[in-house]
């Protein structure tokens, strides 16, 4: 019996990477389910080859796919559209494991319906626990759900955690002797540049990362740091630590992604070249271990491993998300809208670099906070807060 997987945005760069990984397990895996937003050439390539059940795009493209599966003599593939095919692709029955891997906030109904449904939940899409925190993770516990880390720090913190910690995190008592979770950021592409410098840069260079290729939405976040602020955030819920036991380390190599400190003095790190394909055959498999392509870690190439702390005047972002942490409530909800319409208009070219913290600190303050009580509560903050700050870059002159 193989395992059913359903791929939420497949297309994508997590979506491609988890299909390389699958491939070469045929034995233990079948792709029962896709979503994609858009690059239906990409998509149709994709159910050639791997012949899912159910597809979702959007309304709007469902006609046009449904022609070129007619060409293609796909007709067996069921279409499904919109917010409800992808919830009822993340929860439906035949599927064991849900890989979130859609971008942004789109991503937290389907993500959060794998959750309820009692899944094995691969979590890329980091946006939605940033935005959903507490009742994501109280949804895993209550309906037994196994929401694993894909983002490779995550991961790489998940591995270097005691081997009961997952029971220990579920009794909701966690006596693990952890004293520092050192998060590791690479810097990304402008990790060297003058503030001058940085209002200058364009969306090209800021999507050209030097160690990891992924979609540009996560490459412009990890220019700004605005990625590490998510991933603190991700880290607190996940392992249900305060953001103090968090520190942000920079390591411009990306070899060590990331680090648990216990309080017998060691520290404890996960290592490997940069490829995204290990966090994802870790989380796919375990406690089993998956064999990929990824080449083995040649330290003798690698030769130094560099440190720094984070330079927080240049990059304000890492800081917003920490205040939005300490805030709590719906601010890390304002945070994560605010920078995806910021990041949207930097990509357009409407606002220069050092304008996409400025839309989000402008959101923070302008957004009042309350209690993320609910999800209808989430989602209309959600939508309050990228009013702010579409109002606000227009303000600016964007
Ligand atoms: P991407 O832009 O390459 O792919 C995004 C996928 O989501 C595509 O399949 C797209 O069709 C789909 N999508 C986009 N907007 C959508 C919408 N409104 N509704 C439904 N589907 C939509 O992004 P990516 O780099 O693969 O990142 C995906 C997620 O994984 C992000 O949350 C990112 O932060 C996280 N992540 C990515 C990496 C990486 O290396 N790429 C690493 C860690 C975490
Ligand atoms: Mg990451």
């Amino acid at each position: 019996m193989t395992q059913a997987v359903c791929i939420l945005g497949v297309t994508g760069s997590i979506g491609q990477s988890t299909l390389k990984v699958l491939e070469q397990h045929p034995d233990q895996y079948n792709v029962f389910a896709v979503s994609a937003y858009s690059r239906l050439d990409e998509l149709l390539k994709i159910c050639k080859q791997h012949r899912p059940k159910v597809v979702v795009v959007p309304n709007e493209k469902a006609l046009e796919l449904k022609e070129l599966f007619n060409q293609e003599n796909l007709i067996n593939i069921e279409i499904l559209t919109d917010q409800s095919g992808l919830i009822a692709i993340a929860e439906h029955n035949d599927v064991d494991i849900v890989m979130a891997a859609i971008v942004g906030a789109a991503g937290l109904l389907p993500t959060l319906a794998a959750v309820k449904a009692g899944k094995r939940v691969l979590l890329a899409n980091k946006e939605s626990l940033v935005m959903s925190g507490d009742i994501m993770m109280q949804a895993a516990r209550q309906h037994g759900a196994l929401l694993l880390p894909v983002d490779s720090e995550h991961n790489a913190i998940f591995q270097s955690l005691p081997h009961d910690y997952l029971d220990a995190e579920r009794t909701g008592q966690p006596q693990l002797g952890v004293s520092q979770i050192l998060l590791t950021a690479s810097g990304g592409p402008f990790l060297n540049h003058t503030l001058d410098q940085l209002k200058d840069v364009t969306p090209q260079q800021a999507c050209k990362h030097p160690n990891w290729s992924m979609g540009q939405k996560i490459s412009v976040d990890s220019a700004t740091l605005m990625n590490k602020g998510l991933e603190l955030i991700e880290a607190c819920h996940l392992f249900s630590i305060s953001e103090h036991f968090v520190t942000v380390v920079v390591h411009p190599q990306s070899i060590i992604h990331s680090m648990v400190q216990y309080v017998d003095g060691s520290t404890l790190a996960q290592m490997g070249n940069p490829d995204m394909c290990t966090p994802i055959a870790h989380a796919l498999a375990w406690p089993k271990r998956l064999k990929t392509d990824v080449p083995a870690l040649n330290l003798f190439d690698v030769a130094h491993l560099n440190f720094q702390s984070p330079d927080t005047i240049r990059f304000p972002a890492l800081d917003l998300a920490r205040q939005a942490m300490r805030a709590g409530g719906l601010a890390p909800t304002v945070l994560n809208a605010a920078n995806e319409v910021a990041v949207a208009a930097f990509l357009k070219q409407q606002i220069g670099f050092t304008q996409i913290p400025e839309v989000v600190d402008y959101a923070l303050q302008n957004v009042q906070n309350a209690k993320a009580e609910n999800i209808d509560i989430i989602l209309h903050t959600d939508m309050i807060a990228r009013q702010i700050a579409e109002k606000h870059i227009v303000d600016i002159g964007g």
